[in-house]
């Protein structure tokens, strides 16, 4: 971290700024240039609250130069990681997967669309027991009974199972049914607690990005999962909320090419969040493709106009199978060896 000096600073007013920081345990180095002074300030720079220095008299203004995210920084990390969702499916390290599946388990119809996502070619299969309405009087999913009936399908399919937690105290009843993938929404990605739960589940966990978190924020959400031992975080760009009223969100296709940047975890993209309306799913769910998405989450129905939740985002399964089709040819693209650019 650097801090730029004020040119009206004293001498003295310097060196009380550098006793400041030095007593804090930081190592400094000041550097006296011939139109402003820099203060570079070493050590866990986590620690300091860039703001505070701000705030000082003394200081114009301070610049990060390394990430406030360590366990989830490709510097610190090279190679990317690859999720073992379990049933053999793996996410990241060029391991594609799409998961599948409707926005809530609604009873029988689940084990109808599995099989539609299945023979589609979804390898995982996604479905919202606990589901987060913004209305209290709106269905608020089929609880412990839907988990059920997704394990149910997932075992019979031979599919890892996606399903968000809402709650950090419902974390037994999730690893007691065998959920293979803890999803965690947009609307608790900066829920602490349940992030740290999550991550001493050491459980897979999607995680989402909260609807108006920068890409910073977002991460630093995953370091809360992974500060508790657990590595195995995808990051799910779902759509954030703008000034535009045409979509339900509007999706940050480059949050995947700067997340792969900035971290090593595997990218999804979900175009059904992010879109809001079935007619724009399709194009987005190729754009997250074509830009390096590690998996993609799409949300399904055998009926959308009689969906609990999101029907008017929802795939039938004929559109979900063309997309697939269009998917793998996308992919194949992006993934050609051309040689080196
Ligand atoms: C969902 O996946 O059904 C969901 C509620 O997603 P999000 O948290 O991204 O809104
Ligand atoms: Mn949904």
């Amino acid at each position: 971290m650097i801090a730029v000096v004020r040119d009206s600073a004293t001498a003295e007013q310097l060196d009380h700024f550098v006793r400041w920081i030095e007593d804090r345990g930081f190592r400094t180095n000041v550097s006296q240039g011939d139109n402003e002074t820099l203060v570079g300030i070493i050590g866990d720079t986590t620690r300091i609250d860039p703001f505070l220095l701000e705030s000082m008299d003394i200081v114009e203004r301070v610049q990060r130069v390394s990430e406030p995210f360590k366990l989830a920084n490709r510097k610190f990390h090279p190679e990317d990681t690859v999720v073992d969702c379990g049933h053999g499916v793996l996410v990241g390290g060029g391991h594609f997967q799409v998961i599948a599946g409707p926005c809530s388990v609604e009873g029988d119809n689940l084990m109808a669309i599995a099989r539609a996502v299945r023979a589609a070619g979804a390898t995982m299969l996604r479905g919202g027991a606990f589901k987060p309405r913004t209305s209290p009087y709106t269905s608020q999913g089929m609880g412990a009974r839907g988990l059920d009936l997704l394990m149910e399908a997932g075992s019979e399919l031979d599919m890892p199972v996606v399903t968000e937690i809402m709650d950090p105290r419902d974390v037994g009843l999730f690893l007691d049914r065998g959920v293979d993938v803890l999803q965690i929404g947009a609307r608790n990605a900066q829920n602490f607690p349940l992030l740290r739960e999550a991550g001493k589940s050491g459980i897979p966990v999607l995680l989402k990005r909260g609807m108006s978190e920068t890409i910073d924020e977002f991460v630093m959400s995953a370091e809360y999962v992974m500060s508790e031992g657990n590595a195995n975080v995808m990051l799910c760009e779902r759509g954030v909320r703008t000034f535009e009223t045409r979509t339900r969100n509007t999706f940050d296709v480059n949050a995947i090419p700067v997340l792969h940047h900035l971290t090593h975890l595997p990218v999804v993209g979900d175009p059904s969040h992010a879109t809001g309306y079935t007619r724009y799913v399709r194009p987005a769910a190729y754009a997250a493709v074509a830009a390096g998405a590690d998996a993609l989450e799409i949300e399904v129905h055998d009926c959308p106009a009689k969906a609990w939740s999101d029907g008017a985002q929802a795939l039938t399964p004929d559109q979900f199978a063309d997309a697939m089709r269009r998917i793998a040819l996308i992919r194949e693209a992006v993934t050609a060896d051309l040689g080196e650019a």
